[in-house]
């Protein structure tokens, strides 16, 4: 079975409500130039989900959330839980973001609590790792990728493994212009395919993986190519509709 190819766009904490909607709706306009193979993904703030939801209305585009909390409900001041997501109609979740790991101590305790409270709901965790610019040059990128599955995805049933898809996010080529090269990626990404299939088989061989770091329309085709790699996660370039489809023709 081929795996899926995803292109998800997480716009981190960029538009207001009116601009994330008119994204939305360039990107919804512009679908149709690009192969129908390709699953698209747009993950907004929480702030203007439910009008992206009803903007990408009635066409195949996907709306996922940045982030979830870790409990289900109650006294969490500020937090958002993935039952309130879900109900918005949210079908995906990012979790494990680089920066969150980064900025607000996210460790694989709380994103253990995390990927149970998305399963627990419905949603489709899409699972971000990678290393700093300081662990790739110790040559430490393969063992750094390998503990924050084995913390984390590891725990997951087959079943909700089933339901997973890996983000491969190099730090230092996040937001910095400077990308993996198509062999990197496809180096680290063969390397957790194979992580993955000592836990759960040959299930590991569905298991859509995507690379995210700078990429744009100009390397997302080199990228997409190799045999590894299933797409992309997509931060700046998922600002423009334009640029954002642009990636989606790399298939
Ligand atoms: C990201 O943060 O998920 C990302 C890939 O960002 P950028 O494309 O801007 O490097």
């Amino acid at each position: 079975m081929a795996r899926k190819k995803i292109v998800a766009g997480n716009w981190k904490m960029n538009t207001l409500p009116a601009e994330g909607v008119e994204l939305a709706k360039s990107v919804v306009a512009g679908r149709g130039e690009v192969c129908s193979c390709v699953n698209f993904i747009v993950c907004p703030p929480f702030t203007h989900l439910s009008q992206v939801i009803e903007a990408v209305k009635g066409s195949d585009i996907a709306v996922g959330a940045q982030n979830c909390a870790t409990e289900a409900k109650g006294a969490y001041t500020g937090e958002i839980a993935a039952s309130m997501i879900a109900a918005l109609g949210c079908k995906y979740v990012i979790l494990g973001h680089s920066e969150r790991r980064q900025y607000y101590g996210e460790t694989s305790e709380t994103l253990n609590k995390k990927m149970a409270q998305a399963y627990a709901n419905g949603l489709t965790p899409i699972y971000c790792v990678g290393e700093s610019l300081e662990e790739r040059k110790a040559g430490n990128h393969f063992a750094v990728c390998k503990a924050q599955i084995e913390e984390v995805v590891y725990n997951l049933t087959e079943e909700q493994f089933a339901n997973l898809v890996i983000a491969y996010e190099p730090v230092w080529a996040i937001g910095t212009g400077e990308t993996a090269t198509a062999e990197q990626a496809q180096e680290i990404h063969a390397y957790i395919r194979e992580v993955l299939a000592a836990k759960f088989g040959a299930a590991a061989a569905e298991c859509p993986i995507l690379y995210g770091g700078s990429c744009k329309p100009s390397n997302a085709a080199e990228i997409f190519a190799k045999e590894d790699v299933d797409g992309g996660l997509i931060g700046g370039a998922a600002l423009k509709a334009e640029d954002f489809l642009a990636i989606g023709k790399g298939f």
